[in-house]
């Protein structure tokens, strides 16, 4: 089967074509044959696409909404000059798969979108306005061009996440703050954690309840999840993707009574300062530089800049703190699991995050370590060490794919 999937934020559409079935999911032979990004700048948009193998193709294009992009993006593919392997017409597409950020507590699964379903998901708009508003016209774009017929699957960042208990969901907030708003921790990367735990079965061979690892999605957004006999049971972001972990732009925990101290000092508006602590905080609100990994560590090394090096610093330390705390919660694990851009290639930050650990039986290979820098999978801790360390790339787009062959065959065994 040929599957296309979407990723439709509220500024950009990512997608990616990827050809999978039963037989190649169980082999590990699924492949990408096309993918790229559609990123909205006013009614303008600048527009990548790349058939794999090919040299990618850029250019503008006056598109006024989701629609109008993803009929661009079908259009490109089927057409003979985009040289896609094996589609020639739009019937060679088999299925759409939606990345969807949050399913409340309706959804603890990936599931084939009907009219019902999408009125759920209508109904979790509240909890990521402006996510799940781009991702409902994702879907909508596709029903309308693909027709009826063709089934749409919706993937949540949140699902993996719902094995969470009551103990590691709830805040200490007045209870029926719960009962009547559902207030409590969802957690997101949902797919990236999910992923990365089912690589490390298999590179570890073993059952999926035999899993207990701890994930650093550390990445633009950064999380990190406790997984337990294969469930999630615990995880760093909360109500909204804000929580947990030091990010790009994001502040992650901090003392919500400065809010208010901010508001008065600042002048700030409710909207403002929400602004300030997603997108003006973390490695960039305190390197005042970037909120790019790979920059920080350039200028701390190059030029000794105290405060990116002070920013990368914070950033580790709050990582190590969540990797102590997940090993209480969890009794113990197996393995610390590192991916997303900055997980999967500075062995500079997992040296960083990992070197205050080695009394809980986490040591890193310094030679294995360094050679994890270019996207490859493995271990990276001493042969001795009691909790081993993995890199482990991620790929929700892959598993989006998969999810969409299982729900259309009905095999939910993988789900
Ligand atoms: P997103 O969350 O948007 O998908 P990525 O997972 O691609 O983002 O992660 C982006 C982050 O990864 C950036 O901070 C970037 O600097 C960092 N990164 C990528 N390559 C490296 C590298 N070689 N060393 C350090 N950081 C890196």
């Amino acid at each position: 089967m040929n599957i296309l999937v979407l990723n439709c934020g509220s500024s950009s559409i990512k997608f990616q074509v990827i050809a999978t079935d039963l037989e190649r999911i169980e082999k590990n032979t699924d492949e990408r044959l096309a993918h790229g990004i559609v990123e909205f700048h006013g009614g303008q948009a600048i527009v990548t696409l790349s058939a794999e193998g090919k040299a990618a193709h850029h250019s503008t294009a006056p598109l006024r909404d989701t629609r109008a992009a993803v009929k661009l993006i079908l259009n490109w593919v089927i057409s003979k000059e985009s040289e896609v392997k094996a589609i020639k017409s739009k019937s060679d597409i088999h299925a759409v798969g939606h990345r969807v950020v949050h399913g409340g507590e309706k959804f603890k699964a990936s599931v084939l979108i009907t009219g019902e379903v999408l009125s759920d998901i209508e109904e979790c708009i509240e909890l990521a306005p402006l996510h799940n508003s781009a991702n409902i016209q994702g879907i909508n774009a596709s029903r309308e061009i693909f027709g009826e017929e063709m089934p749409n699957i919706a993937v949540f960042d949140t699902a993996f996440h719902q094995t969470l208990s009551e103990k590691a969901f709830l805040y200490a907030l007045p209870y029926q703050l719960y009962r009547r708003h559902k207030i409590r921790r969802y957690g997101f990367h949902g797919t990236s954690h999910r992923y990365v735990a089912y690589r490390f079965r298999q590179l570890e061979k073993i059952e999926r309840e035999k899993v207990n690892i701890i994930t650093l999605h550390l990445g633009n957004g950064c999380s990190a999840a406790a997984i337990k006999n294969g469930d999630s049971i615990d995880t760093s972001m909360g109500m909204t993707p804000l929580e947990g972990l030091v990010m790009g732009t994001r502040a992650g925990d901090f003392d919500p009574a400065i809010i208010d101290f901010i508001a008065a000092k600042e002048g700030l508006s409710a909207l403002e300062i929400e602004s300030l602590v997603n997108k003006q905080s973390g490695l960039l609100g305190i390197s005042g530089l970037t909120n790019d990994m790979r920059e920080l560590l350039a200028e701390a090394k190059e030029n000794g800049d105290r405060r990116a090096r002070l920013a990368i610093e914070i950033f580790c330390y709050r990582a190590s703190k969540y990797i102590g705390a997940y090993l209480a919660a969890m009794n113990g694990a197996d393995a610390i699991v590192f991916t997303g851009g900055i997980g999967e290639n500075s062995p500079e930050v997992r040296r960083l995050i990992c070197e205050k650990l080695s009394w809980m039986g986490i040591e890193i290979d310094p030679l294995l370590n360094e050679t994890f820098s270019n996207g490859s999978e493995g271990i990276i801790s001493k042969d001795k060490a009691r909790v081993k360390v993995y890199v482990i790339p991620t790929n929700e787009e892959l598993l989006i794919a998969r999810d969409a062959v299982r729900l259309t065959s009905n095999d939910a065994s993988g789900l």
